[in-house]
């Protein structure tokens, strides 16, 4: 049996990018998929195939505003099963970047089966030993089946089915306000199928600044989203009418059933007890090298909970590979931009409003209306605003604006605006420098810097006075 320095398991974004951290390094390294291909639930089952239906999403949608408008004369008929055959090919595009041969390639072997621990430092692929000096778990998630009596028997799709369906939904119900949730209620509705969603909490994007939670379910109802907030859905069943959902306050009939009520480790049959590493709060807990309890098993990525995101599991599959490897390397992430990506987008880095006045106290928080930036009019997304929140240095206190410590972005493209801020807090800029720097125009990104501006007299009072535009 070849022993490997590394073995990494789980190809998808953590895993992969363990493989090649570890590598990097010159280890030997086994890379293990249970999937006949690498790529995981980004490529496959996530970011990729929801971006791309999205994308399509907001080109029916726009023609069809256009169409209302009176600038085409039609309203698209948009053909789903097309639709989703350019889904699929959008993903095949991705995948082939991941292709074991790109792996082989780098000198990391790509064993596909299930990997189980049998003891600590010992594990089987479908069977086969496994011998490696460290381990990297990466394994993932998968969705979170909420306990509603009847719902196996009356059928759902989570994300791993969703984007097989060929044929558009009349009606879909989905189960989650969460990220998931309401991108793929707003995509869904704007390719034409009615859509509901129920959400447990009092508002969509629960742990979001409610101005930005607001500005989704505006932007949901408009386009005719039937949002039920603060409501539990308790049992499921299939009758003439297709699924039928009681909930707290009545039912609701759906053709398809979507499940979107967050995630759990996917830890089944990987044999964690044997390798004695304990679950805490369902994930697999690590420190900040990445290491779980076990001296020589790290792990990355969903499947050590905290922010589910793929750049989020890119960094921590690094750190992992390359502690494993043997190099010091440790988790760096005060820095995450996180993007939600309905129509307005809705983005933010670093702390929230509320955070920041819990633990910083002393801040100051400044607002901009998207309807005042001349690329929001001209694009006619008018939709959204800037939020920067910043706080007082230790010496020079509020010189220069202080420094940037949070900022939200909702409008078109925030998830591309919310860099700037990223890079501001990360470098510890004066938020000064966001307004003083020259940003072109006609641009969204001059949300921005007006945004910014206001932390100074003359932009406050441009404000006030109703004077401020991007062009001053
Ligand atoms: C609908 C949806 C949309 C999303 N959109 C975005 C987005 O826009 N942006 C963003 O940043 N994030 C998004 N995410 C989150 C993103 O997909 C995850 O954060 C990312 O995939 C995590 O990568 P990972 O490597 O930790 O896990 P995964 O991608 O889940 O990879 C885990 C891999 O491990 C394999 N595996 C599991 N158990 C075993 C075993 N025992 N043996 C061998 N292999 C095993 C699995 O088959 C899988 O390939 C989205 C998620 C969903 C569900």
């Amino acid at each position: 049996v070849t022993a490997y320095d590394v073995a990494v398991i789980g190809g998808g974004t953590a895993g992969i990018s363990a493989a090649v951290a570890a590598r990097s390094r010159g280890a030997t390294v086994a890379l293990v998929e249970r999937e006949p291909r690498l790529g995981g639930d980004c490529t496959f089952f996530g970011c990729v195939p929801s971006k791309a239906l999205i994308e399509v999403a907001r080109v029916v949608h726009d023609a069809s505003r256009a169409a209302e408008a009176g600038l085409v004369d039609r309203r698209p008929t948009p053909s789903f099963a097309a639709i989703a055959a350019g889904v699929q090919d959008l993903v095949e595009t991705i995948a082939a970047d991941e292709r074991d041969e790109r792996f082989a390639s780098a000198g990391i072997d790509v064993l596909h089966g299930r990997a189980s621990f049998e003891a600590p430092q010992r594990a089987v692929v479908d069977g086969r030993p496994l011998a490696a000096s460290r381990f990297v778990i990466a394994t993932g998630t998968v969705a979170t089946i909420p306990p509603i009596e009847g719902i196996r028997e009356a059928g759902y799709l989570t994300n791993e089915t969703i984007f097989e369906l060929r044929e558009l939904p009349t009606r879909l119900l989905v189960l989650g306000g969460g990220p998931t949730g309401v991108e793929l209620a707003q995509a869904f509705r704007r390719l034409g199928s009615e859509v509901a969603l129920v959400e447990e909490l009092d508002r969509l994007i629960p742990g979001w600044d409610e101005a930005a939670s607001a500005a989704v379910e505006t932007a949901l109802v408009a386009e005719g989203v039937e949002v039920l907030t603060g409501v539990t859905a308790h049992r499921a069943s299939r009758s003439s009418r297709g699924i039928v959902v009681e909930h707290d306050r009545g039912s609701i009939a759906a053709d398809a059933l979507l499940v979107a009520a967050g995630r759990q480790a996917d830890v089944r049959g990987l044999g964690l007890e044997r390798a004695g590493i304990p679950l805490r709060d369902g994930f697999v807990p690590i420190d900040d090298r990445c290491r779980t309890p076990v001296e020589h098993v790290f792990a990355a990525g969903d499947v050590t909970g905290g922010r589910l995101f793929t750049h989020v599991a890119a960094h921590e599959g690094k750190v992992a590979g390359l502690n494993a490897a043997g190099k010091g390397a440790t988790l760096d992430e005060r820095v995450v931009p996180e993007v939600v990506f309905t129509d307005p987008e809705v983005a933010r880095v670093g702390m929230s409003e509320s955070k920041a006045r819990a633990q910083l106290g002393d801040v100051s928080v400044v607002s901009f209306p998207m309807a005042r930036v001349d690329r929001a009019r001209i694009g006619r997304r008018p939709d959204g605003f800037v939020t920067l929140v910043t706080a007082p240095r230790p010496l020079l206190r509020r010189l220069g604006g202080g420094r940037l410590v949070g900022a939200t972005v909702v409008g078109d493209r925030a998830g591309e605006l919310i860099h700037e801020c990223a890079l501001a807090i990360q470098t510890r800029a004066f938020a000064g420098r966001l307004a003083q720097m020259i940003h072109a125009y006609p641009t969204m990104s001059l949300a921005v810097q007006q945004t910014a501006a206001q932390l100074f007299p003359l932009g406050r009072l441009l404000a006030e006075s109703g004077e401020q535009r991007n062009r001053t």
